[in-house]
């Protein structure tokens, strides 16, 4: 299906996990991708990829977080596919320390990254899409946005100013065409799960007891939610925060 039909789409944190799951999915829905990471070599499998499949794709090196890199990557996606279309904000870190013990380097690391570079992100793709009265922008959150985990200070409040930014750019653009959603997930087996697994913050067993589903999310499940949201059947869709957690959030009752 060519639902999105040669819409130029940029997808940070692309070399790996959800945002490489996402590219792919997108790529697949018809977008043709630029697929970016810290440094544009690690982006560079998931290029292959997309093409092998049949595909279009660049790969685009930026720290989302640095003001002038992220004018660069827009500058460089111009000119190398064309304006903005579909931008999914994606790229994040969790470092996880209990606030007691928390650096002021964890705090900001947190909000450089997760938060930051999400409104530099949207503003220089929002000054390509204005012009044409359309765009998209999805932002990836996180069920710790919405509710509390412990020794998480820094990564619950990004991904709660996520959900917020989400809604103040939605109103604030919508006259221009431009939707701005967020999608939500819960566990998703990835290399931050796999990290924290090793630093003995959490187990799978655990979060697949704790998950009424019984499982983790996968990749796809997400960028499955990813193609709806991007595409034109949710186009009266802005300034929502769309969960996808196995029903995490929905859980009110104790561990069975
Ligand atoms: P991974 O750690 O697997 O991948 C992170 C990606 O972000 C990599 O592509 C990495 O690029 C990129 N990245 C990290 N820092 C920067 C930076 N400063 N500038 C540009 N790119 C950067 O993460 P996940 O796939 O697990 O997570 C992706 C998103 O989904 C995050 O926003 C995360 O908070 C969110 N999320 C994840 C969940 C999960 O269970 N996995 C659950 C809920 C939300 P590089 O390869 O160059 O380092």
């Amino acid at each position: 299906m060519d639902i999105l039909n040669g819409a130029v789409t940029l997808v940070t944190g692309a070399s790996r996990g959800l945002g490489k799951d996402i590219a792919l999915e997108l790529a697949e829905a018809g977008a043709r991708l630029a697929c970016v990471a810290t440094r544009a070599e690690n982006a560079a499998a998931t290029v292959a990829e997309i093409q092998r499949r049949g595909g279009q794709a660049i790969a685009l090196g930026c720290r989302v977080e640095v003001a002038a890199e992220v004018s660069r990557l827009f500058g460089q996606l111009e000119e190398q596919l064309g304006p903005c279309d579909i931008l999914v904000n994606n790229a994040g870190i969790t470092r996880p320390q209990l606030t007691l013990e928390m650096t002021e380097e964890n705090w900001d690391q947190h909000m450089d990254i997760n938060v930051k570079s999400v409104f530099l992100c949207s503003q220089a793709a929002a000054r390509q899409m204005r012009p044409r009265r359309s765009g998209c922008i999805i932002n990836i959150g996180s069920i710790l946005g919405r509710n509390a985990f412990p020794a998480t200070l820094g990564y619950c409040t990004s991904k709660a100013a996520v959900d917020h930014m989400t809604r103040v750019l939605a109103i604030e653009w919508a006259r221009y065409g431009i939707r701005v959603n967020c999608v939500a997930p819960g566990y998703i087996q990835t290399d931050m799960i796999d990290r924290l697994v090793e630093d003995k913050k959490l187990t799978v067993e655990d979060l697949k007891k704790r998950t009424p589903q019984r499982r983790l999310g996968t990749g796809r499940d997400v960028a499955k939610a990813v193609r709806f949201v991007a595409s034109q059947d949710a186009g009266f869709m802005t300034g929502e925060v769309m969960v996808i957690d196995g029903g995490w959030t929905a859980f009110g009752y104790y561990q069975t």
